[in-house]
């Protein structure tokens, strides 16, 4: 299996590039962003529970989004692998993560983490903000979300990099530039045949 880590600052760009992995591997998209607003938007006890933190740019909890991706892991029995987007975004995410690929025989085969300076994040957030009108992408809820990507996500990294499995990729230029980037970093990697 081909597992990947799509990691990165919110305005990183993971969605774009996950896309784009997707298609090119077949890879099963799991994003927990999109999870939790899928569960707001269906009006779920979840969806209210998380409504409010989310609308703050604060994290919600560890065992929220470990249940989201444990029975998401469990619906693509037989994926090709998964890319996790937005998740692990804790060290508690991340030890569960080990674990629940552990049960399936299976593990991480890279994190890709795309590097974009804080500046360059704020104006594409903005813009979002303007051409979606996603609640969160306001400016001082996109402030408080890097806040909590560099105090509780930023680790997450350190992580991977201690199992040897941190890449690091340019996260600035075209969108097929930075996907040229990663498709070079998968070339290294074991599990991409
Ligand atoms: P972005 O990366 O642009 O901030 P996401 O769509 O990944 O956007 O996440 C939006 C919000 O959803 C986060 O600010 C947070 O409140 C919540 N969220 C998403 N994934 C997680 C996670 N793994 N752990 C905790 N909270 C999460």
């Amino acid at each position: 299996m081909l597992n990947i880590v799509l990691f990165g600052p919110p305005g990183a760009g993971k969605g774009t590039q996950s896309a784009i992995l997707i298609e090119k591997f077949g890879l099963i998209h799991l994003s927990t962003g999109d999870m939790l607003r899928a569960e707001m938007a269906s009006g779920s006890e979840l969806g209210e529970r998380v409504k409010n933190i989310m609308a703050e740019g604060k994290l919600v909890s560890d065992e929220i989004v470990i249940e989201l991706i444990r029975k998401r892991l469990d619906t693509h029995k037989d994926a090709n692998g998964f890319i996790f987007d937005g998740f692990p975004r804790t060290i508690a995410q991340a030890e569960a993560l080990d674990r629940l690929l552990a049960e399936k025989g299976t593990a991480i085969s890279v994190m890709i983490s795309l590097v974009v300076p804080t500046q360059e994040l704020v104006k594409r957030l903005i813009k979002r903000g303007q051409e979606s009108g996603r609640a969160d992408d306001n400016e001082e809820t996109i402030l408080r979300r890097i806040g909590e990507y560099n105090e509780k996500t930023l680790p997450v990294a350190t992580y991977y990099q201690q199992q040897g499995k941190l890449k690091e990729i340019e996260g600035v230029g075209s969108i097929e530039e930075i996907a040229a980037r990663i498709q070079t970093a998968l070339q290294s990697v074991a599990g991409n045949a």
